[in-house]
C-alpha cells in the first residue's frame, strides 16, 4: 500500500493477543505486515505465514526503543491488549510511530472509575459497585486494575469472606462489583469515523480457568476440595446471539460511541468490545469495555457469521482495521484514524 508521499505503509503490531488476524488482515488488504516479537515467541508468526517482516526484542517493554525505526519504516501500529500490559499510558502517548485509534480514549479504558462514568453516560445498565468490603450484602466479584485477563479475581458474599480473601492481595488496587448471574456475552463492534457507521462484527464467550470446568465435578466435591473460583482466561469460543437481541446491541454500541465524544471530540473508533452478562430477564449488564480489538475476535480469522452477511468476503476485525486504514489513505483522511499519531 503506497503512502501519498513516498514510502509504502506497513502495518505492525506486537506478536501476541490478536496479532495473527491483524497481520493476516493487513496482507489481505495489500499492506506489508510487520510483527514485533519477543525472543522465543516468534514461531506462530513464521509458521502461520502472516508476517512479511519480524523484529525481535527481549521484551515488549522495549517498544519505545524501536520508535525511530518504526517511524522511518512508515509503520502504522495497531494496538491490542498486550501493549497496555507492556508499557504505560504516558509512554504510549509519547510514541511518534503512527498509531491506529484515539490515544486520548486510553485513560478512560484503563481507569475503572472513568470507564464507569463513560458507560453510565451512555445510559447502560452497570453492576453495582461497593465502596467498601464492609458494605457487601450479596454476591460480589473482586477485580484488580489493569488488563490482567481475570487472573486472581475472587468472589465474596459477605464482609468476613472479603477480609479473609483480600489478605492474599496486599497493596493491589481493586474494585468490588456486584456479581451478575446470567450468560456472559462479549460483543465485538467496529465504528468507522469515515462512514460514521457502527458495525457488529461478532460475539464470543470466554473459556476461563477454573470457572468453566467447576461444573464438571459434583457440588459436594467442590465443597470438599474447597475450590475457589478463578477467571483466568485460556481461550475464546464463537457465539451467535438470539436474533431479537440485535437491535438493542446496535443501540448500546451507538450510545457508547456517542458518549465517547463527550470524553474526547474524536471519540472512540475502530474495534471495541462491550463485556456483558445477560440475565434470565434478558437484561444486559455491562461490566467492562475494551476500547480496542479484543482476543474474543480470534475465532473469526475468516470472518464471523455477521461479517459474512455484510461483506460476503472473509472479514476479521484485524482485516477491518486494515480496510479502514486503506480507505482513509485512498480518501486522504488518514488523520481521522490516527488520532494523536503523526499523519
Ligand atoms: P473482566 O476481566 O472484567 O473481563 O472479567 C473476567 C471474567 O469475570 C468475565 O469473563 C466474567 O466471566 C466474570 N465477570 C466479571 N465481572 C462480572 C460481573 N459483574 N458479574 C458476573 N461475572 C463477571
Amino acid at each position: 500500500m503506497a503512502a501519498n508521499s513516498s514510502k509504502p505503509f506497513k502495518i505492525c503490531t506486537l506478536g501476541s493477543h490478536t496479532a495473527l488476524q491483524v497481520l493476516k488482515g493487513a496482507k489481505d488488504e495489500g499492506f506489508t505486515s510487520l510483527a514485533i516479537c519477543e525472543e522465543g515467541r516468534v514461531r506462530p508468526y513464521e509458521s502461520f505465514n502472516v508476517a512479511d517482516e519480524i523484529i525481535t526484542v527481549k521484551s515488549f517493554s522495549e517498544l519505545p526503543d524501536l520508535d525511530a525505526r518504526l517511524v522511518a519504516e512508515n509503520a502504522i501500529l495497531i494496538p491490542h491488549g498486550s501493549i497496555l500490559n507492556a508499557i504505560d499510558l504516558k509512554t504510549i502517548a509519547n510514541l511518534k510511530t503512527k498509531y491506529f485509534g484515539n490515544k486520548h480514549i486510553l485513560p478512560w479504558e484503563v481507569d475503572r472509575t472513568k470507564q464507569r462514568q463513560w458507560l453510565a453516560k451512555a445510559g447502560l445498565t452497570l453492576p453495582k459497585i461497593y465502596k467498601s468490603g464492609q458494605d457487601i450484602d450479596g454476591p460480589t466479584i473482586i477485580k484488580f486494575f489493569g488488563a490482567g485477563g481475570g487472573k486472581g479475581y475472587f468472589l465474596a458474599h459477605n464482609p468476613e469472606e472479603f477480609e479473609r480473601k483480600i489478605k492474599d492481595h496486599p497493596s493491589k488496587r481493586y474494585v468490588i462489583q456486584e456479581y451478575i448471574v446470567g450468560a456472559p456475552i462479549y460483543i465485538h463492534y467496529f465504528y468507522s469515523p469515515l462512514t460514521k457507521e457502527l458495525e457488529v462484527m461478532g460475539f464470543d464467550k470466554r473459556y476461563e480457568s477454573n470457572v468453566d470446568s467447576i461444573g464438571r465435578i459434583a457440588a459436594k466435591d467442590q465443597m470438599d476440595l474447597m475450590i475457589e473460583s478463578s477467571y483466568n482466561i485460556t481461550g475464546n469460543m464463537p457465539l451467535v446471539v438470539r436474533e431479537s437481541l440485535l437491535p438493542e446491541i446496535f443501540e448500546m454500541g451507538e450510545r457508547v460511541v456517542e458518549a465517547s465524544k463527550k470524553v474526547d471530540p474524536h471519540g472512540l473508533f475502530g474495534p471495541f468490545c462491550l463485556e456483558t452478562v445477560i440475565t434470565p430477564e434478558l437484561e444486559f449488564f455491562v461490566f467492562e469495555i475494551s476500547a480496542r480489538i479484543v482476543a474474543g475476535t480470534n475465532p473469526y480469522t475468516n470472518g464471523s457469521p455477521y461479517t459474512d452477511l455484510r461483506y460476503n468476503e472473509p472479514m476479521s476485525s484485524g482485516r477491518r482495521v486494515a480496510r479502514e486504514i486503506k480507505l482513509a489513505i485512498e480518501s486522504g483522511q488518514l488523520d481521522k484514524v490516527l488520532v494523536n499519531g503523526v499523519a
